[in-house]
């Protein structure tokens, strides 16, 4: 690992100054992908500022609108699934964290690391391969490579890695926001409008400018009324990432009706993919086969396969299918009753 220089700050203005002043500073949070990169000499910064000492940890619920949870970014992701608004009114976000990784990870990774953990892509992570988005310019070793578990929407000829975070993929579909604070100040950016697209330029991945730091997550709280949950697809049933996920939300009428919809794809994207098209084919219908088989062909509209992951195609169309009639019938995606705080 090459030596690098350590600084712990203890307020986030301090923070926020160490790493504006060093152009090759990152800061350090809980540090369970990071420090990985780092042994890998995939991710090489001159200066680390430890933001572990910052008060931003923990969950406070604001009652405006329907009520949203301010979560300080180094907020666990065990301890944002054990909250109480969690369990009961974000079900989705409760699943995909615990979906998102081992126990042992969870006590360590903090929610705001969580949303910039970065791809799983083998080639990223071995520097002696070509990788536009660890060295721009040298090519894209997974487009004649390995790519089982790449992306097919979103893609450019430049990368097509997917996005690795569950817990961004449910934020997303609940329109949640994060706040950061850097060297010019404070500002809120929509989740919808924080992550990149690879384009000609993969190694920018989301709207952060060098030193700024997300200091909290805004989540808005669903209706008591509404069923939500997170389908993960993957190879094995745990320490895995998604072949392909949904985080769904669904409020039906008495008379069976969609009165509203909300549906994410994780898995299969090079972002967090949301589908306003499935959801706006969603609203005002009766959920039957046609419906959410009209839904699932929505949200994987534009989706380009390569010889080894087009079979996520279809795999993402049923997880839709299953995900969205799960929650219309009350029944987990396995068939099994949803009980309550699921
Ligand atoms: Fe690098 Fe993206 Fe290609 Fe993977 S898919 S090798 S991350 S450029």
């Amino acid at each position: 690992m090459r030596s690098f220089a350590y600084v712990r700050a203890g307020t986030v203005e301090e923070a926020v100054a160490a790493a504006a002043a060093d152009p090759e500073a990152a800061y350090l949070a809980g540090g369970t992908t990071q420090v990985d990169l780092m042994r890998d000499e995939v991710f090489r910064p001159a200066r680390l500022v430890d933001i572990t000492r910052l008060p931003l940890r923990g969950v406070e619920r604001r009652d405006d609108g329907g009520g949203v949870l301010v979560v300080g970014a180094l907020t666990t992701m065990e301890e944002l699934a054990a909250h109480g608004d969690v369990t009961t009114r974000l079900p989705l976000v409760r699943e995909a964290l615990l979906r998102g990784a081992s126990p042992q990870l969870r006590h360590m990774a903090t929610v705001g690391g969580n949303l910039l953990q970065r791809t799983r892509c083998r080639y990223y992570r071995d520097p002696s391969t070509a990788c536009n988005k660890r060295a721009p310019g040298t090519g894209c070793a997974a487009l004649d490579g390995h790519h089982r578990m790449h992306a097919v929407l979103g893609t450019s000829p430049h990368c097509i890695a997917t996005h690795p975070s569950d817990l961004a993929v449910a934020l997303l579909a609940l329109d949640a926001a994060v706040r950061v604070h850097g060297p010019d100040g404070e500002r809120a950016v929509p989740l919808g409008e924080f992550y990149r697209t690879p384009g000609s330029t993969p190694h920018v991945e989301n709207a952060l400018t060098h030193g700024e730091l997300i200091t909290h997550l805004e989540i808005p709280l669903l209706p008591p009324e509404a069923r939500s949950g997170y389908l993960k697809v993957r190879d094995r049933a745990s320490y895995e990432f998604a072949l392909a996920s949904v985080a769904a939300a669904l409020v039906v009428d008495e008379d069976g009706r969609i009165r509203s919809a909300r549906l994410a794809l994780g898995g299969v994207g090079t972002v967090p993919w949301r589908v306003p098209r499935a959801e706006e084919l969603l609203r005002g219908a009766r959920p039957d086969d046609d419906v959410l088989r009209a839904a699932a062909e929505a949200a994987l509209s534009g989706a380009e396969g390569r010889p080894d992951n087009a079979f996520k195609i279809g795999l993402g169309r049923r997880a839709v299918v299953r995900m969205l009639g799960a929650l219309a019938r009350g029944e987990e995606p396995d068939g099994a009753a949803r009980g309550e705080g699921r």
